[in-house]
C-alpha cells in the first residue's frame, strides 16, 4: 500500500471528481498528445465523423482516463466506461455496443487484458461496425450480424508492448503519455489546492511536485496528505517547510522515492554488487512480484536515470550509488 504507488485507491474516486480535468485546456502538460489531440478532435468534428480509435498508453496515475473523458467531452459524446479483466462474455460487450448512440466512446481500460474471445468480437466492430455473434449452442447455433453505429474505442494499457499486434494495429490513434516535468507537476498542484480550497504557495506546491514521480495521481494524493499536516499544525498556508516535513514523515524522499524504491536500487547495489541482473532475480531478492516491479516501480527509475536495462538485465547507475553515497566499484566506472 505505497503513497507513490501510481495505482487508484478506492478512496480517492470522489476526490478525483472535484480535481479532474474536463476539457483539453485544462489538461496541464503532455504538449504533443495535446496538440495532436486537439487536431483530431477538431478534424472529426467538421467531418461530422465519430474519432478515429484511439489507444493511450503509459503507466499508471498519468491521465489516462482523464484524457479519454476529456475527448468524450470535446467530441460532444457520451462515454461508456469498462475494463478488460471486467469483460468475461462476448455478450457483455455486444450489450456496452449496442448500447451506444452514434459518436459515443467505448473506454476499455487495462485493454490488454481482455480475453481472446472478446478480441475476435472486438475486431468487426472495430473495422466495420459489426458485431458477429454466435447465438444458441451445437447443430443450432448460428452466428448473427448485427451494426452498430459508428463509435471509438478509446483503450489505455500500461504498456503498449502488451497488446496483441492485431488489436493495436486496429487503432488509428496512438498517444504515448510521459512522465509530467516539475513545472507542469506543479501546476497541477497548484490547480488541486485551489479546487479544494487549500491555501498553499509556489514553494509548497514545488516541494510537492518534485517528490512525486511525475505523476499527477502521486501529486494529488501527497497533496491530500501534507494538507492534514498543514492543518493540524495550525498552518494557514501550506509553504515550502510544512510540505517538507509532512512528506519526510510520509518517507518520501527528495526524489520522490519510498521504501520500495530505495530496497530495490539498494539491493541491486549491495547483493547484486551494481552488475545487470535479471527482474526475476530482483523481484526474488526483495520479495516484491516482478510486475509491480515491471509496471510500477522501475519506469520512472528508469526514466530518471537510476536504473538502465541492458541486454544483461537491469543495472544500476552511477546516479544510483550518488543518491546513496556510495562508492562507486572502480570496474563500473
Ligand atoms: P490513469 O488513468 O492514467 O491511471 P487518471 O486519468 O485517473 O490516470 O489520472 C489520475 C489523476 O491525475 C486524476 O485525479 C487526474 O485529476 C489527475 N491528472 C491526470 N492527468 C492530468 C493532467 N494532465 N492535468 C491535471 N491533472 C491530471
Amino acid at each position: 500500500d505505497r503513497i507513490i504507488s501510481g495505482e487508484p485507491k478506492v478512496s480517492e474516486f470522489h476526490h478525483d471528481r472535484a480535481i479532474r480535468p474536463q476539457s483539453l485546456s485544462e489538461y496541464i502538460g503532455q504538449p504533443i498528445v495535446r496538440e495532436q489531440m486537439e487536431i483530431f478532435i477538431q478534424a472529426a468534428k467538421q467531418r461530422n465523423e465519430a474519432l478515429d480509435h484511439s489507444l493511450i498508453f503509459g503507466p499508471p496515475g498519468l491521465g489516462k482516463t482523464t484524457l479519454a473523458n476529456i475527448i468524450a467531452n470535446e467530441m460532444g459524446v457520451e462515454i461508456k466506461t469498462t475494463s478488460g479483466p471486467v469483460l468475461e462474455r462476448a455478450g457483455d460487450l455486444a450489450a456496452l455496443l449496442t448500447n451506444l448512440s452514434e459518436g459515443d466512446v467505448l473506454f476499455i481500460d487495462e485493454i490488454h487484458r481482455l480475453s481472446p474471445a472478446i478480441e475476435e468480437v472486438l475486431y468487426p466492430a472495430m473495422e466495420d461496425y459489426q458485431l458477429d455473434i454466435m447465438i444458441g449452442e451445437g447443430p443450432a447455433a448460428r452466428s448473427i450480424k448485427i451494426e452498430i453505429p459508428p463509435f471509438t474505442l478509446i483503450g489505455a494499457t500500461t504498456r503498449a508492448g502488451l497488446l496483441t499486434s492485431p488489436l493495436r494495429d486496429r487503432f488509428g490513434i496512438v498517444q504515448r503519455l510521459e512522465f509530467y516535468d516539475i513545472k507542469s507537476l506543479t501546476s497541477i498542484v497548484s490547480r488541486s489546492a485551489e479546487k479544494l480550497g487549500i491555501e498553499m504557495d509556489q514553494a509548497g506546491s514545488y516541494e510537492v511536485a518534485r517528490r512525486s514521480r511525475g505523476t499527477p495521481r502521486i501529486a494529488n494524493r501527497l497533496l491530500r496528505r501534507v494538507r492534514d499536516v498543514a492543518q493540524v499544525s495550525g498552518e494557514l498556508c501550506v509553504g515550502q517547510e510544512i510540505a517538507q516535513k509532512a512528506l519526510d514523515m510520509l518517507s518520501v524522499d527528495s526524489q520522490g522515492f519510498d521504501h520500495l524504491d530505495r530496497r530495490m536500487l539498494l539491493t541491486m547495489i549491495e547483493k547484486f554488487d551494481g552488475r545487470p541482473v535479471g527482474l526475476d532475480n530482483i523481484a526474488a531478492a526483495i520479495g516484491e512480484d516482478r510486475d509491480t516491479i515491471e509496471d510500477v516501480v522501475e519506469p520512472f527509475l528508469i526514466q530518471q536515470g537510476f536504473i538502465m536495462r541492458t541486454p544483461r538485465g537491469r543495472q544500476v547507475t552511477k546516479r544510483a550509488y550518488e543518491h546513496f553515497n556510495y562508492q562507486l566499484p572502480s570496474d563500473l566506472t
